[in-house]
């Protein structure tokens, strides 16, 4: 596997392999790499012949009283889970190689990320899209793996790619979980022992939520109301939003539909983690 911070290292490695005739597949990731993480680089492994992981904390889509500066950097085991999933090149810039001093344009994302996310992080998907927008031109990719776990994201970079003509085909990966359903976060790391049991209340109140659409007894809404209680009973638990929505356009659904999602922010103690999870029903 090879390394590199300079983009002339890693277009030309990635060059190299093309002219080859490798298929070029591409991870963005801000580190901290977990089993997650992993499962998107051996994903990427399977469906390109040359993958590149790119490592960058992004300093734009980060809010100024968000955690820019404390997010983990593990850049030395974050090398060696690459090596194992199978990654051929690992790109991991710093700011300045990345962002111009005298930088003018930037991307702007519409309604779609004003909601849920974007309603309590401003900015932060205008930072998400600029990044991978970047991250594209200079990797070149035919495919890019993202994970369901940051499911509005998701959304986002496809509209992104449909929108500004990117020709990289982009493949959500299923989100992992620990045992007991927490979906593993690199802000998992922020966690006290306490907090971290009290944190599979997101996972409870997603089951509970898909069970209740299943037995169809009650409304959404109600079954929001519901998802909102249990959250709120976890002890140092702060629900942001429970809410089921359409999975295309992330509108909140007041009927049942055929395919639908239910998203969840919350705070435990300090750290705000967001899950998610599918539901299909069969209507009528
Ligand atoms: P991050 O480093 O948190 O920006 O995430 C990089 C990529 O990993 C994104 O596409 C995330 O959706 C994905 N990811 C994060 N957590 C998980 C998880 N538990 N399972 C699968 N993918 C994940």
């Amino acid at each position: 596997m090879q390394t590199g911070t300079t983009t002339t290292k890693v277009q030309m490695a990635v060059a190299s392999a093309r002219s080859a005739g490798n298929r070029i597949g591409c991870v963005p990731t801000m580190g901290a790499l977990h089993a997650g993480h992993k499962s998107l680089i051996e994903r990427a492994a399977q469906e390109a012949d040359f993958v590149v992981v790119t490592i960058f904390v992004n300093p734009t889509q980060f809010g100024p009283d968000e955690d820019f500066g404390s997010y983990p950097r593990t850049l030395e085991e974050d090398l060696e889970i690459c090596v194992q999933a199978g990654a051929d090149f690992v790109f991991h810039p710093s700011n300045g190689v990345i962002y111009e001093e005298n930088r003018q344009v930037q991307l702007c994302v519409g309604e779609l990320a004003r909601r849920w996310e974007g309603e309590s992080r401003p900015g932060h998907f205008d930072g998400v899209a600029t990044i991978v927008a970047k991250l594209f031109n200079i990797v070149l990719p035919d495919i890019a793996i993202f994970g369901q776990k940051d499911y509005q994201q998701l959304a986002i970079i496809k509209s992104l790619c449909r929108d500004l003509n990117f020709p990289v085909e982009i493949i959500g990966c299923p989100t992992v979980r620990e045992e007991d359903g927490l979906a593993l976060s690199s802000r998992n790391a922020y966690l006290s022992e306490k907090q971290r049991a009290h944190a599979t209340v997101l996972y409870r109140a997603l089951c509970l939520a898909e069970k209740l659409v299943q037995d169809a007894q009650l409304s959404l809404k109600e079954i929001r109301e519901k998802m909102l209680e249990l959250l709120v009973s976890e002890s140092g638990v702060i629900p942001e939003y429970a809410t089921i929505v359409d999975p295309n356009t992330l509108e909140m659904l007041d009927e049942r539909q055929q395919e639908m999602v239910v998203l969840i922010a919350a705070k435990v103690g300090e750290t705000r983690l967001i899950d998610n999870r599918e539901i299909f029903q069969q209507v009528g």
